[in-house]
C-alpha cells in the first residue's frame, strides 16, 4: 500500500492549504523545531479516526484547528485527506484510489468521506482493520512509542509484533469464537438436563 498524498487545510499550523506528494522509497520530513513536522503525523492519526485529543497533543478537539498567529486570524474549520493507491486492491472498494477525509469545525461537527462520499467513522476503521495502517497501528511510531517497545517485557514485546504483523486480529477474533462455543456447550448441557429430566 502506497500513500501517495496527503492534503492540509486549517489543520494545526497549516492554515491555507497544503499538498504533500509522496514519492516512491523513503521520504524523511526535516525542518526546525516547532515547524509542524509532527503536526502532519497528527493529522494523518486524525484523519484515521483518532479520537482521543491526548494522543494529538491537544486538550479539546477545537485545537487541531489553526488558532490564529502574529500574523493570521484562526480559521473556523480543518479538513485533511490521504489518498492512497489501490492498484493491487489491497481495500475492498472497487477503486484504483482511495480517498479518505475528515473535516471538523468549531461548532463540533465531525465528518467523514470516502472517495468523497459522505461515511461514517465506522466505515473508514472497517475500511483499515485489515490493512495494518489503522490509527492503534505500528505503521505509525512516535517517539515515545520507541521507549515503551524497548522496555517492553518479552511478553508485551510479543503482542506489539503480533498486532504489527496483523496477528492480533485472528487472535482476538478466535477467543471471540472460544467463547462463543464455551456458551454455545453450556446450553447444549442445559438443554440435556432437561431432555433427560424429561426421560
Ligand atoms: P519538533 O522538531 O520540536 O518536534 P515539530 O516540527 O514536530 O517540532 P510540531 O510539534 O509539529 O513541530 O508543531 C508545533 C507547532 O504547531 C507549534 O508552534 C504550535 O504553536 C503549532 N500549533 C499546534 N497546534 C496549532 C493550532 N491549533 N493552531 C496554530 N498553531 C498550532
Amino acid at each position: 500500500m502506497f500513500l501517495k498524498k496527503i492534503e492540509l487545510i486549517g489543520f494545526k499550523s497549516f492554515p491555507d492549504k497544503m499538498t504533500i506528494d509522496f514519492v516512491p522509497g523513503v521520504t524523511a520530513i526535516v525542518g526546525p523545531n516547532g515547524s509542524g513536522k509532527s503536526n502532519i503525523i497528527d493529522a494523518i492519526r486524525w484523519v484515521l479516526g483518532e479520537q482521543s485529543v491526548r494522543s494529538l497533543r491537544g486538550q479539546k478537539m477545537e485545537d487541531v484547528i489553526f488558532s490564529g498567529s502574529d500574523t493570521r486570524k484562526k480559521v473556523n474549520m480543518a479538513e485533511v485527506s490521504l489518498v492512497l493507491d489501490n492498484t493491487s486492491g489491497q481495500f475492498p472498494i472497487s477503486y484504483s484510489e482511495v480517498k479518505v477525509t475528515r473535516k471538523v469545525t468549531r461548532s463540533g461537527d465531525s465528518t467523514f468521506y470516502l472517495n468523497n462520499e459522505r461515511c461514517r467513522l465506522k466505515d473508514i476503521t472497517d475500511l483499515f482493520v485489515d490493512s495494518g495502517v489503522g490509527k492503534a497501528a505500528f505503521s505509525i511510531i512516535s517517539q515515545g512509542r520507541v521507549d515503551e517497545v524497548l522496555n517492553s517485557s518479552p511478553v508485551e514485546r510479543r503482542l506489539i509484533f503480533d498486532e504489527a504483523a496483523g496477528v492480533l486480529k485472528y487472535r482476538k477474533r478466535k477467543e471471540e469464537a472460544t467463547n462463543k462455543l464455551n456458551k454455545t456447550s453450556e446450553h447444549l448441557e442445559r438443554v440435556l438436563d432437561i431432555l433427560n429430566e424429561l426421560n
